[in-house]
């Protein structure tokens, strides 16, 4: 059978009328949601190819700089099955339901934060989707999207400088990119990689992937940029290389070196920030100069 002729098949088993006006449902969100965005001054994402390489707390930490700086500041929690942003932050709670929409919870330095995390009453268990299971790849999609786009549209996030949004993993042929688009005049991506090879070739590719439909990528992160010794606090190179090919070669501005660093995980997996005084903060710090001055 032809991929057609099955896709055909499948989706002749659809029984719909459109009595709920699903199509004007939509317009009326997409609409909410420039209006809601419209509020909010500067629009960020924050991606990689690759899971696992500090993504989260790339946009944990760049929140909480640009909030120190003295901006109003959002962020978006949009990696539906690992959510951990509210963690690394340390912001519990929940939103507040009102006829106009969700109020969302208030962490340091007034940040905003939106997260699947706050609807997940069973933390051990995953977000699952339930559809039919022939079909489920193409409702797994559908419902992940319109969780992201109801996520915007609903959020009372009131006048904003930045919104941050942590995209879920995923290069080339995945989501983020899509999800990026959802984002009406979205300013840019900021990518994180580690300098590790197996990262670096994804990375790449989602870079690319993302200019290919119109997302300008602001800037990279190289994060676990060598280790810090816990016991002499000496760095310890981890890696052959960094990821200066990338940038060169991607003309893309490298915006940080983040060393691995124990205190990082630990303040990460119990939501206490670091210090102000720590090397890494000042490196966030050091960021939100330079990705202001690429908006
Ligand atoms: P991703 O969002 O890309 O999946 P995370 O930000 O969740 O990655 O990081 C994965 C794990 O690595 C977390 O436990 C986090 O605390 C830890 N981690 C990330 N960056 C560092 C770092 N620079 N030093 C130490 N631990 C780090």
């Amino acid at each position: 059978m032809t991929e057609e002729k099955s896709l055909k098949d499948i989706l002749k088993k659809i029984k719909f009328s459109d009595k709920a006006q699903v199509m004007k449902q939509l317009v009326d969100q997409s609409i909410q949601v420039k209006v809601r965005m419209g509020r909010i001054r500067h629009k960020i994402v924050v991606m990689s190819g690759k899971g696992g390489v500090g993504k989260s707390t790339t946009t944990a930490n760049l929140a909480l700089a640009f909030a120190r700086a003295g901006h109003k500041v959002g962020v978006l929690d949009v990696d539906l099955n690992g959510p951990c942003i509210p963690k690394m932050l340390g912001v519990s709670g929940s939103f507040e339901i009102l006829p106009e929409g969700a109020v969302p919870p208030v962490g340091p330095y007034g940040i905003k934060v939106a997260s699947m995390d706050f609807f997940l009453t069973e933390k051990n268990t995953p977000v699952q989707w339930k559809g039919p299971m022939e079909l489920s790849p193409i409702w797994l999609g559908m419902f992940e999207m319109n969780v992201i786009r109801e996520f915007l549209a609903d959020i009372l996030w009131g006048e904003l400088d930045y919104l941050i949004a942590d995209l879920p993993p995923g290069a080339s042929a995945d989501k983020p990119p899509v999800i990026a688009g959802f984002l009406p005049e979205l300013d840019g991506a900021i990518v994180v990689s580690t300098p590790s090879e197996v990262a670096k070739v994804v990375v790449r590719k989602s870079i690319v992937y993302a200019r290919d439909i119109g997302i300008k990528v602001l800037g990279l992160v190289e994060n676990m940029s060598g280790a810090i010794c816990p016991t002499c606090h000496t760095p310890v190179p981890m890696f052959s290389d960094g990821c200066e090919d990338i940038a060169t070669d991607l003309n893309i501005p490298l915006l940080a070196k983040i060393p691995f660093d124990a205190q990082i995980a630990q303040s990460s997996d119990r939501g206490i920030l670091l210090p102000l005084s720590h090397p890494t903060t000042k490196l966030f710090d050091g960021m939100v100069t330079q990705i202001e001055s690429l908006l």
